[in-house]
């Protein structure tokens, strides 16, 4: 088996998300290949169209939770030693957005938690199960606990 190349891991920042980067540290060490990290940012409510004009595209907020993910992300990227240009910060949909970054990107393996903020009650979470339907490449679903 040929060793994978270039590993990307999901970060939500959940509880057990630490556990799912150590993995991913441990892979991309044992296989030489290279590791990029992946956050999306949720598609706010505050954008939704369904609510019509009454609440304004707002602008700040968008600005001031792009500035805490970054944040959030170069702390974890620290520990891990991933450089910023491997540092992935999008907005959107999560699975679709960790496909598309995996693709262009030449990603052979993709790392994430069997489950984070959005999926506990279900067996596989739904950006887990996602991504696995949609990625052209392998997807490692790290089981995690339920509490
Ligand atoms: P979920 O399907 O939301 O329960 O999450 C399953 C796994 O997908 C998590 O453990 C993360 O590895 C990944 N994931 C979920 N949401 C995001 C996100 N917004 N950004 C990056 N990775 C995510």
């Amino acid at each position: 088996m040929n060793n994978y190349q270039h590993i990307l891991l999901a970060a939500d920042f959940s509880e057990h998300g630490l556990t799912v980067a150590k993995k991913a540290q441990h892979l991309a060490h044992q296989h030489q290949a290279k590791l990029s990290i992946i956050h999306i940012i949720d598609n706010l409510p505050i954008t939704d169209t369904t609510y019509g004009p009454i609440i304004p595209f707002d602008m700040d907020l968008n600005d001031l939770l792009m500035t805490a993910a970054k944040n959030k992300l170069a702390e974890l990227s620290k520990t891990l030693n991933i450089p910023e240009q491997q540092q992935h910060l999008e907005m959107g949909s999560a699975s679709l957005e960790i496909t598309n970054i995996a693709e262009e990107n030449n990603v052979d393996l993709i790392i994430l938690g069997s489950h984070g903020r959005h999926g506990l009650a279900l067996l596989l979470g739904s950006t887990a199960n996602s991504v696995l339907h949609h990625a052209k490449c392998d997807v490692l679903a790290v089981r995690l606990q339920d509490n």
